[in-house]
């Protein structure tokens, strides 16, 4: 039993050291000695609901079950609107709702409005006044990673333009 037990916790460990590195600059919990670093990025992997066509939204406790950016539906649409255009299409990623000035990206250590990490794949959006552009332009990011490997994180990409300015209806 312990030659079983040893070899089986060296990819456990493997993988915790790797979740361990990807939270750097994530947000701790409340005063534990060693906080555990959330899966995800560090934001954590849960969810509120999935909608019909498979994204995975969690707004809770940013914003309301009524509020529009907690509308799967509607967030969907939005996400279809930009795939259709770009002419790719996937699976949507996770998307997550923070509060404004809380998504740092680790590249330049400012918060952002939006952010997108891959493996595994997560979109985060803010509750700023630019959630829905922010959405629009992480899913660019998202669908060219999927498509080329490559988020294009310069936006060289004209998708960026053409793909995110189109207007929408709010629901
Ligand atoms: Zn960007």
């Amino acid at each position: 039993m312990i030659p079983s037990t040893a070899s089986a916790f060296s990819l456990p460990a493997k993988g915790a050291l790797l979740a361990l590195l990807l939270a750097l600059g994530g947000c701790g919990g409340g005063g534990g000695a060693e906080p555990e670093p959330l899966p995800c990025h560090g934001y954590g992997c849960g969810y509120d609901v999935q909608g019909p066509a498979g994204m995975r939204l969690r707004y809770a406790p940013v914003v309301e079950p009524s509020d529009p950016r907690a509308n799967v539906v509607f967030l969907e649409q939005l996400y279809q609107m930009v795939a259709s255009c770009a002419g790719i299409q996937a699976p949507a990623p996770l998307v997550v709702v923070e509060k404004q000035g809380t998504l740092v990206s680790p590249v330049d250590g400012l918060a952002h409005a939006g952010l997108y990490y891959a493996d595994p794949d997560l979109v985060l959006i803010d509750d700023s006044a630019w959630t829905y552009w922010s959405l629009k332009h992480e899913t660019v990011h998202y669908l060219l990673h999927h498509a080329l490997g490559n988020s294009d994180p310069d936006h060289t990409s004209s998708l960026f333009t053409t793909c995110v300015e189109l207007p929408f209806a709010m629901p």
